[in-house]
């Protein structure tokens, strides 16, 4: 029996170029494999006519399109999650819909699992993303706080083994970023170099502000303003402490005042209470959001909501 490979495409208001994707570009592609496909498309809860121009697509005979409509934006992370326990193929691979994921690359991707790699993972060549400095911080900090393993431009572009996907499957927490967590399963992976393109059409939604937010949520958890505001105050404050501070302690107390500035002990003072102010106010922040990741965790909510009726082909519709 031909075994089945499933392709989960995460869309949020991808209306403008997500024909295109689905019919030139993973079309073309897939018809190349020998196994069955389904392609399960998560609606991340558009306000645009995505949904409709989904259904409106044909991959031929052999390629079945399935919808999986949230029932609004749970973000990517949620899709890919809704995805994974969707999926029923022997392999599942991950792709997004806005065409920077070669799509040209999935028979490859295929051969490997062909060859027994349990996890295939794009890399991006070299960073052709808009964000360079934010996927820079993204991974420096990943890499000091944690996953060290994090291989610097791997993408969400990935084919997962059945086995790696019902592991995936059994993790319950809210906060989640798809790639670390797969990471985390241990399973050896395969890399593949990919170039990835510009989007076709669209706006990235990840801008700098979510991708910095993503990044204190794969280190901590969320990044509520609120709560990281005082951190960024308190960063501040140490950066224009510490070197008025040092100048005062070289100029003053080391060199003995050459300048002749006098400033003396209060302002030493001064510059040091800002300082350990600005520390204070960092080490609170970093403590109120480990405070609400526990909270978000025991509230226990569920990761998303399926809009049945926008739905089609849902596995337990079937059963
Ligand atoms: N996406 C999603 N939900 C969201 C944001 C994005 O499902 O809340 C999808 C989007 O349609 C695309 C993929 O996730 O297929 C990657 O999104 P985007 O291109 O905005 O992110 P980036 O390429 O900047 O990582
Ligand atoms: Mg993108």
């Amino acid at each position: 029996m031909k075994r089945l490979i499933s392709v989960v495409v995460p869309v949020y208001n991808e209306q403008a170029g997500i024909k295109f994707f689905l019919e030139k570009e993973l079309g073309p592609s897939i018809e190349k494999l020998d196994e069955k496909v389904e392609v399960v498309v998560i609606d991340d809860g558009s306000t645009d006519k995505s949904v409709e121009t989904v259904k409106s697509c044909d991959l031929g005979p052999n390629v079945k399109i399935r919808v999986v409509a949230l029932m609004k934006n749970f973000g990517k992370e949620n899709a890919l999650t809704a995805g994974l326990r969707e999926a029923e193929g022997d392999a599942v691979i991950m792709i997004d819909a806005d065409g920077q994921h070669p799509a040209s690359e999935i028979p490859r991707m295929v051969e490997k699992w062909h060859d027994g790699a349990m996890i295939v993972t794009a890399v991006r060549e070299k960073n052709t993303t808009k964000h360079k400095f934010g996927s820079r911080v993204y991974y420096t900090l990943m890499k000091i706080t944690g996953d060290k393993d994090i291989v610097e431009g791997e993408t969400d572009f990935r084919l997962l083994d059945r086995e790696v996907v019902d592991a995936f499957n059994q993790f319950t927490e809210h906060n989640r970023l798809t790639r670390g967590l797969i990471n985390w399963l241990g399973y050896p992976q395969e890399y593949i170099r990919v170039k990835t393109k510009g989007r076709t059409s669209g706006e990235a939604t990840y801008g700098f502000k979510k991708l910095m937010a993503l990044t204190g949520d794969s280190v901590i958890s969320t990044s509520r303003t609120p709560l990281v505001i005082f951190g960024y105050i308190g960063a501040f404050i140490m950066m224009i402490t510490f070197f008025p501070g040092l100048f005062q302690l070289i100029q003053e107390y080391i060199l003995g005042d050459p300048m002749h500035l006098q400033w003396g002990g209060g302002v030493a003072t001064g510059f040091f209470s800002a300082f350990l102010v600005g520390l204070v106010l960092i080490s609170q922040s970093i403590t109120a959001l480990y405070i609400s990741h526990i909270h978000a965790e025991a509230k226990n909510r569920p990761l998303y909501v399926v809009n049945k009726s926008k739905s089609v082909g849902l596995k337990d519709a079937k059963k």
